[in-house]
């Protein structure tokens, strides 16, 4: 596991360079095919790591829907949802600094101080294994619930 991590974090280091480096315009031809190469393999991981931190332990009641916000892989707060206020979770580490709101159902990353902005782009989720992520900051939103079948699965 701590080799995964590593390769992991090793991964974002290169594609946060990438993403600057793009941003410059500054690239040379010959190093697009491991480029293209190296970001679905970071993409590949992301989906891994989000499967893990998934079935890494989290156990709902039933008939129950919950929020759940991870930082750097420990839980940062949980709701039942819907939540009767909306309510505006402000994290702020020495990773970054972003702002979850929650409405109802709905659950959204208000903003983020990240560089690739993948979490505020993605919008609202609302259903049961939806999930927010911002790799840069370590910020994991999460839904999660009992559907019965889905739970399953993820037991298997
Ligand atoms: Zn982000």
């Amino acid at each position: 596991m701590k080799l995964f991590i590593g390769i992991f974090l090793y991964c974002r280091e290169y594609v946060v360079l990438l993403m600057s480096n793009f941003s410059k315009g500054g690239r040379h031809e010959k190093y697009k095919k491991l480029d293209i190469f190296l970001v679905g393999f970071y993409l590949v991981l992301s989906i891994a790591a989000a499967i893990y931190f998934t079935v890494d332990g989290l156990q709902v009641h039933e008939g129950k829907t919950e929020v759940v916000i991870s930082v750097e892989n420990s839980q940062y707060a949980r709701f039942n949802l819907p939540v009767a206020e909306k309510k505006e979770i402000i994290i702020d580490t020495g990773l970054g600094h972003n702002i979850v709101f929650i409405e109802g159902e709905r659950v959204s990353m208000h903003s983020s101080d990240c560089n690739d902005q993948i979490c505020v782009h993605q919008g609202e989720i609302s259903k049961p294994k939806e999930m927010i992520v911002c790799l840069p900051n370590e910020v994991l939103v999460q839904i999660i619930g009992s559907e019965k079948r889905e739970v399953d699965q993820i037991a298997q």
